[in-house]
């Protein structure tokens, strides 16, 4: 992937992807845990500079949540993202939202290109608890 992008591989870049992979969405302080137990001489800040680095070119994406950390994961196919209250976790869904971004663009004359769209509420399993 990294090489496709003209990205040296470098360790700690396959490091990154390899949890990223695993773990399926991460906030940088999560990562920044679990990278240390391969690199532990890694700082915040080169992590942070290879996490923008790999967003710029599209390789990660920011999952931006409503109050709270933003996560990254590895870019695939759009989706949206659904995140439960009590556990705070963060799963991925696939909808259909062509007719809704199209009724928006009617509705207010916007031309949209993302549709970031985070759900919030309680998850099954925590509805159970
Ligand atoms: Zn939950
Ligand atoms: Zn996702």
């Amino acid at each position: 992937m990294l090489r496709e992008h003209n990205l040296k591989v470098t360790p700690q870049r396959l490091g990154i992807l390899s949890i990223l992979e695993d773990t399926g969405h991460i906030s940088i302080e999560e990562l920044f845990t679990f990278i240390r137990k391969d690199f532990s001489s890694i700082s915040i800040a080169t992590l942070y500079k290879n996490i923008n680095f790999m967003l710029e070119v599209n390789i990660l994406k920011e999952v931006k949540i409503p109050n709270s950390k933003s996560k990254y994961e590895i870019s695939k196919d759009e989706h949206s993202h659904m995140v439960c209250r009590k556990c705070q976790k963060l799963e991925d869904i696939t909808l259909c939202l062509d007719g809704v971004i199209e009724h928006a663009s009617e509705k207010s004359g916007y031309s949209f290109d993302e549709n970031a769209l985070v759900l919030s509420g309680v998850c099954p399993q925590c509805q159970l608890a």
